[in-house]
């Protein structure tokens, strides 16, 4: 860590500390503690941000509430991938106002990915007037800063930057499980694919310095953390820009090699940037799970071409294929966006091909969707409705029968899962995620909960199994 993020760093736990004491003052006077409630949308990095922020507000002295209903301050963190993420923030916007309009010293903030589009950071200033605070995903380093001035009475607190240098270590997390924990071993995307928001609002590739990974990672385990996922929008080009920087597969290795660490998860991979290296690493350690998201977008090569994918149809299908090879018990899951300006029928004809051959074990299939400020967004050749919905059935229909497939490969077979929580639809039961990313229910108690245990597979259903604990 540089000194400067060592001096943020000291400077922000001191608003935590004087954020303790004003809400202790307030509990004297009131008689009661403030709660508050974190709402996120969108994908694992804004998940383990979101840890960050609970973890703040739970050391400035906050009970974490659940429910948003009863909180006295609310923070949304918010995502902009897709328009229906922005329609469902403005929807929960509407909620807190008039809840708002009844309490109105309940505190309202929202942070993340959206507020950092100029067009929706407007929306919010004039017609969410109510917000009394909006930061970006490059302050969310500051927000025991921001809570410490709202909390002295400060309102109408916005504060965004295109970029930050910052990576601020050490500022207190609260993880949702106590077994498994998500690691953030970079930030930022440098890749522009042209329908893509995220480089606009991440900002630049900024890789976390391996020694720092490695403590947090160390420091996990000796709480009981068993499971980690290294996140990053492209981990395989972990490292870039840094002199003398290790790679993402050596960075796995280390990783693996911390004592008390048994399953290791990453996830973005671009396919561009995944090196033979790579695979070998995954082969030989069986530390890191067999599952690998290795998203497609489009199997047309003329499509890919204009996302500005860098990769053909017959180099993607070449790299899955030589995975499935050398790796046959790897589970490999994808992204299929359906309706990119000037798609036709014969490109998703490529696309049902590359589903097909490569068999995926499940994809998440998704509608583009136009974001502002993205090349895509100004083309001419937007696909009508009835045609994107027709292709988008088709593929859906296509992933179903491969995933429904690929699901049962493992009927029969003992496996090891981590047991992640009880099953509240199935008394004395509980839910373990195996090594391939798959779900299996079986009955158990809830002293399992954060155990590694085997489970035979006895019936898949669909893309879960039902198992017997051995
Ligand atoms: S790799 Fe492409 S799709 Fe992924 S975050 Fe970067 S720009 Fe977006």
């Amino acid at each position: 860590m540089r000194e400067s993020d060592i001096l943020a760093t000291d400077r922000q736990i001191g608003f935590i500390q004087d954020t303790s004491r004003l809400i202790k003052e307030s509990e004297s006077k009131t008689g009661r503690r403030l709660t508050a409630s974190v709402i996120t949308f969108g994908c694992q990095m804004n998940a383990r941000d979101s840890e960050k922020l609970a973890g703040i507000l739970v050391s400035s002295g906050f009970e974490l509430l659940d429910e948003t209903e009863d909180a006295d301050f609310v923070l949304y963190n918010t995502c902009t991938v897709r328009d229906n993420a922005n329609q469902k923030l403005y929807g929960h916007l509407g909620e807190a106002h008039s809840r708002k309009k009844k309490n109105p010293s309940m505190m309202v903030a929202v942070c993340g990915c959206l507020p950092q589009e100029p067009t929706a950071f407007e929306k919010l200033k004039s017609s969410y007037s109510f917000v009394d605070l909006i930061f970006g995903t490059h302050n969310l380093y500051a927000f025991p800063e921001y809570l410490n001035r709202l909390l002295s009475g400060e309102r109408h607190i916005y504060e965004i930057t295109d970029h930050s240098d910052n990576i601020v270590e050490d500022l207190p997390v609260l993880r949702k499980y106590p077994f498994k924990s998500g690691v953030n071993i970079m930030f930022g995307c440098n890749n522009f694919c042209t329908y893509c928001i995220v480089p606009h609002v991440r900002g630049r590739e900024r890789s976390r310095e391996s020694r720092d990974i490695i403590k947090e990672v160390e420091r996990l385990s000796s709480t009981g953390v068993k499971e980690v996922m290294l996140l990053g929008q492209n981990v395989n080009s972990y490292g870039n820009g840094i002199d003398g920087e290790i790679s993402f597969p050596e960075l796995l290795k280390r990783v693996c090699d911390v004592p008390g660490i048994e399953r290791v998860r990453f996830m973005t991979s671009h396919p561009k940037d995944l090196s033979d290296e790579l695979i070998k690493t995954i082969k030989n350690d069986e530390k890191i799970c067999r599952h690998l998201h290795l998203p497609l977008q489009s199997g047309s090569t003329k499509v890919l071409k204009e996302m500005n994918r860098r990769y053909t149809k017959e180099q993607y299908l070449d790299l899955a294929l030589r995975i499935k090879d050398e790796i046959p018990d790897i589970a490999l899951t994808t992204d299929i966006m359906v309706g990119f300006p000037g798609e036709t029928a014969e490109d998703v004809d490529d696309t049902i091909d590359v589903i097909n051959k490569v068999q995926y074990d499940n994809a998440f299939t998704f509608i583009y969707s136009k974001r502002a400020g993205t090349p895509a967004a100004v083309r001419p050749d937007q696909v009508p409705e009835d045609l994107v919905r027709e292709n988008f059935d088709r593929v859906l229909k296509c992933v179903q029968e491969n995933a429904k497939k690929q699901s049962l490969r493992w009927q029969g077979l003992t496996m090891d899962a981590l047991v992640e929580e009880k099953n509240d639809s199935l008394e004395g039961y509980v839910t373990g995620r195996l090594s391939n990313n798959m779900i299996v229910h079986f009955a158990g108690s809830d002293s399992l909960i954060g155990k590694i245990v085997s489970v035979k597979l006895d019936e898949c259903r669909g893309f879960y199994y039902m198992g017997t604990l051995l």
